[in-house]
């Protein structure tokens, strides 16, 4: 299968739906805001795809709830529907944990000891791991997050955790906390991520304990978030690394520029080349309906909705961010021949 965004209609035609190329700003807040309610509209009805059932706690989620909000670099933030429902970050915490670990321990150090190529398997592959003699990869898919973690720096683990949820809470402009239901249930039925560190670490590829390390993944995966705040937190990736909401210089800009090419290659895992060519924009997708893309020096786009393809990415999530990504403008690879005009 391709990927869900090939039925998105007129949209995916360039020649109709690209008119908006990506150089420039955002639109106006007025026109954002026009958009993204009749974007919510036309998406309301698409029932696509299934809630995550694997965690058992996640198979509880509304598959109804559907919220979109999108972040301006300059502060802004415009949303739809119900973009303040709290739910459980789970994958789209990697890139923002990376960009913590890579800005403490530099770029080197990371890229030696995660990598930057997808592996075409899913997330939460071990076959990956094995092709590719104990090599997490990339920091995108469930190996590479984990030896990620394992590189927070802290001498607790209480210092370790404070590291990522400070972090992340830096990230998005205000305190964020654990869901300890999602947590517990991610915890009570995570042999498969035990497994995935314990591998890494029969490689020497893990910094950290097996067990702790998986323990301090689980819970960064249950922060709670809005796709308000990831919108804000995408934001700051757009911003060279400062949160529009506070000011604050949270990581190097570099780092949100060693993140986003991260994401282009794995952020939606297996369909990361579906999604790039359809969207133009690095993303971020989690199991619990997240999603997130960035356009570099304008802003993000976050879209909530539970129902997911079978690669685990939100399938009205794709789609919406599809179709804004061309009303928008934000498709960093669409342009339009040269004309004095413009020059
Ligand atoms: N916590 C989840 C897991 O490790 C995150 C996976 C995801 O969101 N794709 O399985």
């Amino acid at each position: 299968m391709a990927g869900v965004l090939h039925d998105t209609g007129d949209v995916a035609d360039p020649r109709t739906a690209r008119a908006a190329v990506s150089t420039g700003r955002l639109p106006t807040a007025e026109a954002v805001r026009a958009t993204l309610e009749g974007v919510h509209r036309r998406f309301r009805d698409d029932r696509g795809g299934k809630v995550a059932d694997y965690i058992p706690v996640l198979a509880e989620a509304d598959p109804e709830l559907f919220g979109i909000a999108v972040a301006y670099v300059s502060g802004g933030v415009h949303a739809a529907g119900d973009a303040d429902h709290m739910f459980s970050i789970q994958s789209v915490s990697k890139p923002f944990v990376f960009a913590l670990v890579n800005d403490a321990l530099g770029r080197e150090t990371v890229r030696r000891r995660i990598g930057v190529n997808s592996t075409g398997l899913p997330f939460n592959s071990v076959l990956a791991v094995e092709l590719n003699h104990g090599s997490p990869m990339n920091p995108m898919v469930n190996a590479g997050a984990l030896a990620t973690t394992a590189l927070v720096p802290g001498a607790s683990p209480q210092e370790r955790w404070d590291f990522i949820r400070r972090g992340l809470s830096r990230f998005a402009g205000r305190d964020l906390l654990v869901d300890d239901r999602v947590y517990t249930s991610e915890a009570a039925t995570n042999q498969r991520n035990e497994s995935i560190a314990r591998l890494l670490d029969s490689y020497g590829a893990l910094a950290g304990d097996p067990m702790a390390t998986t323990d301090l993944y689980t819970r960064q995966c249950s922060l709670t978030v809005s796709a308000r705040d990831l919108a804000a937190m995408g934001a700051t990736l757009a911003n060279g690394g400062v949160c529009p909401l506070t000011g604050e210089q949270v990581v190097a800009a570099g780092v949100c520029r060693d993140t986003l090419s991260a994401l282009a290659t794995a952020g939606l895992y297996e369909r990361s080349g579906d999604w790039l060519y359809e969207v133009g924009m690095p993303g971020k997708s989690g199991v619990s309906g997240g999603i997130i893309t960035v356009a570099p020096g304008k802003g993000s786009l976050a879209v909530f909705s539970p129902r997911l393809d079978e690669a685990g990415n939100s399938v009205r999530g794709q789609r919406v961010a599809h179709f804004l990504s061309g009303a928008l403008g934000m498709d960093l690879f669409a342009s339009t021949p040269h004309t004095e005009a413009t020059a």
